[in-house]
């Protein structure tokens, strides 16, 4: 059975190998069995079911909350050459039907459902009347009635033990709380399912967490690294998302916006942009974030902390799900500690469960200012021993630097009692340093003892220690007040002299794009520099046949694979053959003309299109001329021309491609509309301009006119 299993991994999906226990899962619920499989993101969950889904005779029925989810899997295993087939409410009544006939003849192998279509008495009935190979249920968290994805629709799952005793029934999450795996196995009567438990380390993901002190240059920094990788920055606001992605652009990282506040078509286009296009930085609320399966994004950034370790983990985990390198990376400070404090105080709910919350904020708190390991902390939170440093985290590369911070924090302390418990970190600060503000005189603050006694250490230390010091709950926030700094009871042993306080020592931010190891990752980058041309040009192939198929890129080939390639540079198909990710299909489909770009056959047109591609993007985008021309190492005139072709041909709106005054606008267009018939060309009309815009607005606004008398 195994052996088969094998032969089905590499002809069609093309690996060689099997992860993890995605072996011994196949081969129980292949031989008849029932499974409940908790594994992390990216881990390999899909080809548990997938597989034995082929390997058994009869009609395998995947269960999956999310027509996104659903889409991405099906266009997936088309391009592997599996019949397949999803059933949700996009699909017409008549399509249905045929569907329906389909399936009867035996020529459909999987079929996706959401499950309340599943549930369907009808559905059940015509299920009843086939051989059904087995179900999966994916995200089977959802029949959690305490998570925030529950689907009531979930709960009715259950039925399926008793109308489909015979056919083997595996469920699937990447949540692993000890409470939810057990309301799985209970709702879903999987009692006798053998269970799958993983490690739920990403060991891909770098993690690294820095004080925030100037975030948006400091993700800047952390971005020059990147250019050209997909990512997700992850803010607490709408309104700083939308500030975040303008300003991004503007600085010439093409990214989008998407929070509950834009309206559907908006986000739905900005998600499909995101899939479907290389190199695209999603600026995001948490609304981002479930059914995002696209396998190659690189960073997940936060610019604001997440209210709960498991918040942080989800997020993050969104990241490198295709195994290759990526990055978790966040700046975090006083106020953000300070904004969910006051969120949670807010927020409607009992006393028991703000305790609850308060507790999680807690344990992200400790996070940040973990001294140790950053993996050994995040994993020992979800009750997972990882008994050595990873080595892959900032805390582990870069080492982190302690202090004894007893005296200074007791004179912290101190300046907050000294000052009547009211005021914010600002005024403590000039409090300790001895500034002579208008505020200090106003209050007499500098008859105080406690005034300029921090003189030896510089503003940034002091705020990093009062950070600390409410991140450990040794200071309190006063919530009614203005957000002034108090004592807390804990803070007395300190105070008192019984114990000493260890503290960790900031590194110096980050602010400049010459950021060496405090950036991100040592290995943040995929590709040297010397096979960037060729890289370049594989995915350049990739996206012109993603296009012509109407699937996102990585459902032609993933990332991996295109890297595989690059370093394996097969040079006949039947190298290619070995190339992990190349199953027989898409050998047959693909190879040859791979083989080509790698061969250096087939390069120049293609690059052309590339930048064609890149330029759509990055204009509607909202980058200006100048901005695209030096991110495309191109001269002005060319992206002139080149955003002209593309209005003509309506990919591009004139207003996306230029930012041009309303009424300089209108003058140029009355120019062109002024004589009788035909268009003037260009040079007609560039005498009146000649030195208000260069001539590669009026090819621009010219296309545009042209485009509209076409339609
Ligand atoms: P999950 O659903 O657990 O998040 P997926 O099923 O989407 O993960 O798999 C993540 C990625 O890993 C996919 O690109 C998949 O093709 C790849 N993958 C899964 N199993 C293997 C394997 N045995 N060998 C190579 N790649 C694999
Ligand atoms: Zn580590």
């Amino acid at each position: 059975m195994l052996e088969q299993a094998r032969r089905i991994l590499k002809d069609v999906f093309g690996y060689d190998s099997f992860r993890g226990r995605q072996g011994d899962i196949i081969e129980r619920v292949a031989g008849g069995g029932d499974a409940l499989v908790l594994m992390p993101t990216g881990g390999g969950k899909s080809l548990c079911f997938q597989v034995p889904g082929l390997l058994r005779d009869g009609l395998a029925v995947v269960v999956s909350p999310l027509i996104a989810l659903m889409d991405d899997q099906v266009a997936t295993l088309d391009e592997l050459g599996v019949s397949v087939a999803a059933l949700n409410s996009t699909v017409s009544a008549a399509d249905q039907r045929i569907l329906a006939e389909r399936i009867q003849r035996g020529e459909i192998k999987m079929l996706y459902l959401a499950p309340e279509r599943l549930v369907q008495p009808r559905m059940l009935a015509f299920l009843q009347g086939l051989q059904i190979a087995l179900f999966a249920i994916d995200e089977a968290h959802c029949v959690s009635q305490w998570g925030h994805d529950f689907r009531p629709e979930y709960l009715q799952l259950g039925q399926l033990a008793e109308l489909f005793p015979d056919v083997p029934r595996i469920a699937l999450t990447a949540t692993a709380d000890m409470r939810t795996r057990e309301e799985i196995v209970t709702r879903l009567h999987l009692q006798n399912a053998e269970r799958f438990l993983s490690s739920f380390d990403r060991p891909n993901i770098f993690y690294r967490i820095v004080p925030k002190e100037k975030p948006r240059q400091q993700l800047l920094a952390f971005l020059a690294d990147r250019r050209s990788d997909a990512g997700i920055v992850y803010c607490l606001s709408r309104k700083k998302v939308d500030e975040v992605a303008a300003y991004l652009s503007a600085e010439g990282f093409p990214a989008l916006p998407y929070h509950a506040g834009l309206p559907n078509e908006t986000r739905a286009m900005h998600q499909k942009r995101f899939l479907n296009e290389e190199g695209l930085i999603m600026v995001a609320t948490i609304a981002f974030g479930m059914g995002i399966d696209k396998p190659n994004v690189r960073f997940v950034a936060h610019l604001d902390l997440p209210k709960s370790l498991e918040a942080y983990y989800q997020e993050t985990g969104r990241a490198g799900r295709d195994g290759l390198p990526a990055d978790a990376w966040m700046a975090y400070g006083l106020q953000d500690v300070l904004m969910l404090k006051q969120m949670l105080q807010n927020s409607e709910g009992d006393e028991r469960h703000k305790r609850v919350e308060q507790h999680k904020l807690d344990a992200m708190l400790a996070l940040c200012e973990e001294t140790r390991c950053r993996r050994q902390s995040l994993l020992a939170y979800f009750d997972e021993d990882l008994p050595n440093p990873c080595g892959h985290c900032d805390n582990c590369v870069d080492g982190v630097q302690t202090w004894d911070a007893t005296e200074p924090a007791r004179q912290a302390l101190s300046a907050i009692y000294r000052t009547g418990q009211r005021y914010g970190v600002g005024h403590l600060v000039d409090v300790l340093l001895g500034k002579d503000t208008e505020k200090v005189r106003n209050f007499g603050h500098q008859h105080l003892a406690v005034f300029g006694v921090g003189k030896n250490r510089a503003e940034g230390e002091w705020r990093s220690l009062f950070r600390q010091l409410v991140a450990r709950g040794l200071a309190d926030v006063d919530l009614e007040g203005y957000g002034g700094l108090r004592l807390s009871d804990t803070c007395r042993p300190l105070l008192r002299g019984e114990v000493t306080l260890e503290l960790r020592r900031d590194l110096k931010p980050q602010t400049t794009s010459k950021s060496s190891s405090s950036g991100g990752s040592p290995a943040s980058q995929l590709v040297r520099p010397e096979e960037r041309e060729q890289w370049e040009a594989l995915r350049a192939l990739r996206r012109k046949l993603a296009e012509e198929h109407a699937v996102p890129p990585y459902v032609i080939f993933p990332d991996s694979t295109l890297l595989e390639m690059l370093r394996s540079q097969p040079g006949s198909m039947s190298e290619m053959a070995q190339v992990s990710g190349v199953g027989a299909r898409k050998l047959e489909r693909y190879g040859e003309a791979f083989l080509e770009v790698l061969g250096g056959r087939a390069e120049a047109p293609r690059v052309v299109a590339d930048i064609r591609h890149e330029l759509i993007s990055l204009a509607s985008a909202g980058m200006t001329p100048a901005q695209i021309a030096n991110q495309l190492q191109c001269t002005e005139k060319n992206v002139y021309s080149l955003l002209a072709e593309a209005i003509g041909k309506q990919q591009l709106s004139l207003e996306q491609a230029l930012d041009l005054p309303e009424d300089l606008l209108t003058e140029i267009q009355d120019a062109f509309l002024d004589g009788e018939g035909e268009l003037p060309p260009v040079a007609g009309i560039a005498g009146q301009f000649a030195s208000r815009v260069p001539e590669g607005v009026l090819y621009c606004v010219r296309a545009a006119l042209q485009s509209e008398f076409e339609i």
